[in-house]
């Protein structure tokens, strides 16, 4: 372990560097984006790894010198690469102290305001959740650097204070499951009932969600199967410094990616909720009397084919993926045909109808909702068998390791 005054020294002699871990989309099989990882380079080339001085410098200020002293540094970083790569978005760790008062915060804003980079590129993750909830002060600054444009990720999800309860606390964008959790998914059917439900669970909140630890082949389908959107881990590559994570970028590498299963899952599910929402609020107020004050409170779910979960899917990171498709292009005239009909029931039931019209028009929403499960089915089929048919990923880069 390293002292006070070790640290304070390695900071005065610049020895603090970031190295990038690499994190792959599941959408597109691309390095996304990279999670920066602090490294204390001695002068004589050793490298100490965060465990051994980061939770010294959280027990006093100290912490709050080092994300200080290293921000500029991250900025100055990120504009490198996503000068070769427009799309990387970089993650950084924070500590609870970082915004216990509104240094950091402000130096964010500083430093942004003085840079090209637009804040969309960068990322705090945090840990010890409860602590960040605990002051209104800390609260306030992820506030601010939120509303600055700044994603935000509770890291390590399902462990400690990385909370189900604390997602509806603090303005989250993306959950980062443990890396503790991930590798057990495969071999405890509990573990992997908690990757696939908190993956579901991110789905439903709107959040993105990145799997920490991946180290295997298996593990990276097992979680494309589960709808994961970005995977991290030492299978893809470890933590490596900036020069090694540009020509890893350079190579413009694709780990596989096909139709991404999970997702087409989501989209079934999204779609079963959909009519049963619609289906349940047509119901109840087709059963109340013409004459009752909440029979003007019709409350739908998107009526537009484009609003609704699936549609929104379909007409964004759907169409860009897969528009050639000929699974996928069978899908756009059911769903449009389900949304007309759900449009026109909702103005039946608007304009008074009774739960004796609206059985038979329910029985054509019911038979139109089958035609999109059924094409979704399909294009889930064709991903699995595709899934199955790739041989084992050639990756020189999963032979790299970090110094
Ligand atoms: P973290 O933020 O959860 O980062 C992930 C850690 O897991 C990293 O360790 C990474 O190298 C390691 N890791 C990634 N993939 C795999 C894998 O497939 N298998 C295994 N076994 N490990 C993997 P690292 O770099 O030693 O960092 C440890 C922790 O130190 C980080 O955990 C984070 O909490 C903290 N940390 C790192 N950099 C900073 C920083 O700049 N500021 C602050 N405040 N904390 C930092
Ligand atoms: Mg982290
Ligand atoms: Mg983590």
């Amino acid at each position: 372990m390293q002292t006070e005054s070790d640290i304070r020294q390695g900071i005065i002699n610049n020895e603090f560097t970031f190295f990038y871990q690499p994190k792959v989309s599941l959408v597109t099989g691309k390095v996304a984006g990279a999670e920066a990882l602090i490294r204390w380079i001695k002068p004589d080339g050793t490298v100490i790894f965060p465990s051994r001085f980061i939770p010294i410098a959280e027990q006093s200020s100290l912490i709050k010198e080092i994300t200080c002293h290293m921000f500029p540094k991250l900025v100055e970083d990120i504009l490198v690469l996503t000068d070769i790569d427009e799309h990387l978005v970089v993650s950084f760790n924070a500590s609870a102290k970082d915004f216990e008062d509104d240094c950091f915060t402000q130096s964010v804003l500083h430093t942004l305001k003085n840079s090209a980079l637009p804040a969309n590129k960068l990322q705090i993750e945090l840990t010890e959740t409860a602590t960040f909830e605990a002051a209104s002060i800390i609260k306030d600054n992820i506030m601010i650097l939120r509303n600055a444009g700044l994603s935000l990720a509770m890291d390590d999800f399902g462990t400690g204070y990385s909370s189900i309860d604390t997602l509806s606390k603090l303005p989250f964008t993306t959950i980062k499951l443990d890396q503790g959790i991930v590798g057990r998914m495969l071999t405890s059917d509990k573990n992997a009932t908690i990757v696939s439900t908190s993956v579901r669970l991110a789905h439903e909140l709107g959040l993105s969600i990145v799997a920490e630890g991946v180290e295997s082949e298996e593990q990276y389908h097992y979680l494309l199967n589960a709808g994961c959107t970005e995977v991290q881990g030492f299978w893809i590559s470890k933590a490596i410094p900036i020069c090694q994570f540009i020509s890893f970028i350079s190579t413009d590498f694709s780990w596989y990616s096909g139709i991404p299963v999970g997702l087409i899952h989501m989209a079934i599910v999204d779609h079963i909720q959909w009519r049963k929402n619609l289906v349940s609020e047509l119901i109840k107020i087709a059963s109340l009397p013409q004459t009752h004050p909440n029979r003007q409170l019709l409350k739908t779910p998107p009526l537009s084919c484009k609003e609704c979960r699936l549609g929104r899917w379909y007409y964004g990171a759907g169409k860009m993926m897969f528009h050639d498709n000929t699974a996928f292009q069978e899908l756009e005239s059911p769903h449009d045909e389900l949304h007309k009909i759900g449009q026109f029931l909702v103005e039946m039931v608007g304009n008074g109808a009774t739960m004796e019209t609206l059985t038979s028009y329910l029985q054509k929403l019911s038979a139109s909702s089958i035609d999109v499960l059924s094409k979704l089915q399909n294009l889930e089929n064709e991903g699995l068998i595709d899934m199955h048919k790739t041989t084992t990923i050639d990756s020189t880069w999963c032979e790299l390791e970090a110094i």
